[in-house]
């Protein structure tokens, strides 16, 4: 109920209250009066009657007294009217029918009125001597009725006062409490969130003042509410931005880690798994296999000479048939089975349910028949070879990496027996073994001085006298002797291990050379390097701290690399060798010919030799082709102002075609083999080719 409401019945029930109250006196008063009047009158009729009768009394003329009392009664509203004797006997005792003078009013405001009429009594008295008396008892009929009219009367002006009251009431209240609802709805709206409410200014300066303090408030809110808003509606906008570019983020994320996946596991050149991928398909194939009691082969495939079409034809050819392969084993091969790259020239497969050893045998011959169809490739059909290696799950082993060992023995075999496939076999194994120790015995071999340097001369056809030594590396190892490059140079470059490597043989050479020099035998030393060598950016620094630890000059130095090599990265082997040669370190290009150089790299080449490769000159007396390519070789190192040595000279008819053609210098057999480091002071010595000044 609202307040209004509450104040406006309080105020009514008020005014209801204090009119009921004014009644009841009012019909109090009415009451007394009744009473009174009665009293009053009966007295007075009594005297009238008392005079009227005295004398019908004295003459006791009865019939004058009935008659007269009869009369006045019939006339009067009386409820008893009575004359007595002086004895008090009854002359006439008259009361009326008392439903004829009930007055006309509710019978509840007769009960309320409770009016209690006395009889009035007045004696007949005559010159002192009472005759009797006479009993009046008068009806307050009229007075009641007159009451009850007067009492009417004034409920109707009460209620019309009332309800004149009420309306003037609310009217009041209306006006007056118009800026409080006003307020009251202001509140209610700011309660309900609605800052922007406003009261208009009415009412009482205190009602004013409350206003203001509510406008000021609503004021302060709406502000702070919009103020809330906007923050709300910039944090909803940079979440929505944060929420669409973390998508797109994570959309991205997705595919950059999904194409890093592709490349983690795929092989970047063929796009065939890698050796990653292959091990782990080969796990996933051994548990299938053992669920399902299935067999699964395993092959492991190296190509036959894939090295002289690299050297030959370069490398971008060689990549064209690394690829033309994988083409080709992935087609022979189902859609379950795996062909992965795993380096260089080596392919794997993985055959889920291959069935027996016959079986795998026979899918290696269908792949070997698929890799051996030539390839045809810049206008030359290409033979290519291959050998591989066959296993079994379960029967070779039933965990991936025994397999994968295993396999790799197989193919060894096949490719030392030229057989082109070959099943595992035990026997196969102990070789192997000895293989695979090999990398880690090289690195120990490397810290623990078992690398030997041998040492070949080159002899000056102009003088007759050697011109330098070139350091070829061996190896002494404990159990298999003395082993050559060809069998640990290739897996030093493999495995990294080859930097070190090269470091010990410059350091080993430079020392070699600073005893040269204190024994007065000027002589340069010639290191070979490899591919990974002139790539590798600290390189450069190998070279100066060998330089820098020795303590030999620049100049003693020469350092030779393979046209293969520096093909490999032409651009970082260009700017190595003009590194180098601003040094002061000689550079040579090492078995020139075998290679695809062009003429436009040879001239960038800042090289003072070059080297032509002993397959060429170790035939060319017999060989015309030969004789032909060797005088282009040297004409064309001439005319690029380049000293020329060849390689291989293993006779001396060879030496002195060589001389003819104007071959700068020759290094071989015929002059020398390479000459261990305990022999070498002693054959410089009493050599024939004595020594030539710097
Ligand atoms: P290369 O640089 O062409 O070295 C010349 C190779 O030809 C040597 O074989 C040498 O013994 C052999 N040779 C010399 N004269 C004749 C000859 O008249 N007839 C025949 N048939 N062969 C001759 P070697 O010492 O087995 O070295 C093989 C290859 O190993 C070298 O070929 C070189 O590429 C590499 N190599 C040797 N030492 C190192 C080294 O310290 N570091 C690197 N990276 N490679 C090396
Ligand atoms: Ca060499
Ligand atoms: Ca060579």
């Amino acid at each position: 109920m609202s307040l209004r409401l509450r104040l406006f019945m309080a105020v009514t029930l008020v005014i209801v209250v204090h009119t009921v109250v004014l009644i009841l006196l009012l019909v109090e008063d009415t009451r007394e009066a009744v009473s009174r009047t009665q009293e009053v009158q009966g007295a007075w009729m009594g005297k009238n009657l008392a005079t009227s009768l005295a004398n019908p009394l004295i003459t006791n003329d009865l019939a004058t007294v009935q008659s007269t009392v009869e009369l006045m009664f019939s006339e009067q509203n009386y409820l008893q009217l009575a004359v007595l004797d002086d004895r008090g006997v009854a002359i006439i005792d008259l009361k009326p029918d008392t439903q004829k003078i009930k007055p006309d009013v509710p019978d509840w405001f007769i009960t309320y009125l409770n009016l209690s009429v006395e009889p009035s009594i007045s004696h007949i008295n005559i010159g002192g001597v009472d005759y009797g008396q006479i009993i009046i008892l008068l009806s307050p009929r009229v007075l009641i009725e007159r009451a009850w009219d007067e009492a009417k009367g004034d409920a109707m002006v009460a209620l019309a006062m009332i309800v004149m009251l009420s309306w003037l009431l609310w009217v009041l209240m209306s006006i007056g409490l118009r800026p409080l609802d006003k307020l009251s709805a202001a509140v209610q709206r700011i309660g309900a969130g609605d800052f922007s409410a406003r009261v208009e200014k009415t009412g009482s300066r205190e009602f004013g003042e409350l206003i203001s303090v509510v406008n000021d408030m609503s004021q302060k809110l709406h502000a702070l509410y919009e103020e809330r808003r906007q923050a709300e509606i910039t944090v909803l906008k940079l979440n929505e931005d944060l929420e669409r570019r973390v998508e797109a983020r994570t959309a991205e994320l997705a595919i950059a880690n999904k194409e890093l996946t592709h490349q983690a596991l795929h092989d970047a050149l063929t796009n065939i798994p890698n050796r990653t991928l292959l091990y782990e398909r080969l796990e996933q194939a051994i548990i299938v296999a053992k669920r399902e009691r299935k067999t699964v082969a395993l092959m492991m495939m190296d190509l036959d000479h894939f090295k002289e079409i690299n050297d030959t034809m370069g490398h971008h050819t060689g990549d064209l048939v690394l690829q033309a392969v994988a083409t080709r084993l992935r087609n022979v091969l189902r859609q379950s089975d795996t062909v992965a790259r795993l380096g260089g020239d080596e392919f794997a497969m993985v055959l889920p349910g291959a069935g027996d050893k016959d079986s795998a045998i026979l899918a290696a011959k269908k792949i070997l028949n698929a890799v051996q169809i030539p390839i045809s490739m810049e206008g030359r059909n290409l033979d290519i070879g291959a050998s591989l290696g066959i296993v079994l799950y379960p029967d070779e082993g039933v965990e991936a990496s025994l397999l994968l060992q295993r396999a790799d023995v197989a193919m060894y075999a096949a490719k030392r027996g030229k057989t082109g496939y070959a099943y595992y076999n035990t026997d196969a194994d102990r070789y192997s073994v000895d293989r695979l120790a090999l990398k880690s015995e090289l690195r120990h071999a490397i810290q623990n001085n078992e690398l030997v340097l041998y040492y070949q001369p080159k002899i000056d056809f102009s003088s007759n006298r050697i011109s330098g030594l070139e350091a070829l590396v061996r190896w002494q190892h404990p159990r298999h002797g003395l082993m050559f490059p060809d069998d640990f140079i290739p897996l030093a470059e493999r495995s990294n291990l080859i930097k070190p490597l090269t470091e010990w043989v410059l350091q080993e050479a430079l020392r070699q050379s600073c005893v040269w020099h204190a024994d007065n035998m000027p002589l340069t030393v010639a290191v070979n390097i490899s591919a990974t060598n002139i790539q590798d950016p600290d390189f450069i620094k190998s070279v100066a701290d060998a330089l820098h630890k020795t303590g030999a000059s620049a100049k003693w130095l020469e350092l030779e690399i393979t046209e293969t090599a520096i093909m490999k990265e032409p651009a970082v082997a260009i700017a190595a060798i003009a590194e180098l040669n601003h040094m002061g370190v000689q550079l040579a290009i090492d078995d020139f010919g075998t290679g695809y150089s062009s003429m436009a790299y040879l001239k960038k080449l800042l090289v003072a030799k070059i080297k032509i490769d002993k397959s060429f000159v170790m035939d060319m007396h017999s060989n015309n082709n030969d004789a032909v390519i060797v005088r282009t070789l040297i004409g064309l190192g001439h005319n690029l102002g380049l000293s020329v040595v060849a390689e291989g000279v293993e006779s001396t008819e060879i030496w002195d075609d060589l001389k003819t053609l104007g071959c700068d210098s020759a290094q071989g057999y015929s002059m020398s083999r390479p000459i261990p480091p305990d022999k070498l002071d002693e054959w410089l010595r009493q050599s024939v080719w004595g020594f030539k000044k710097l």
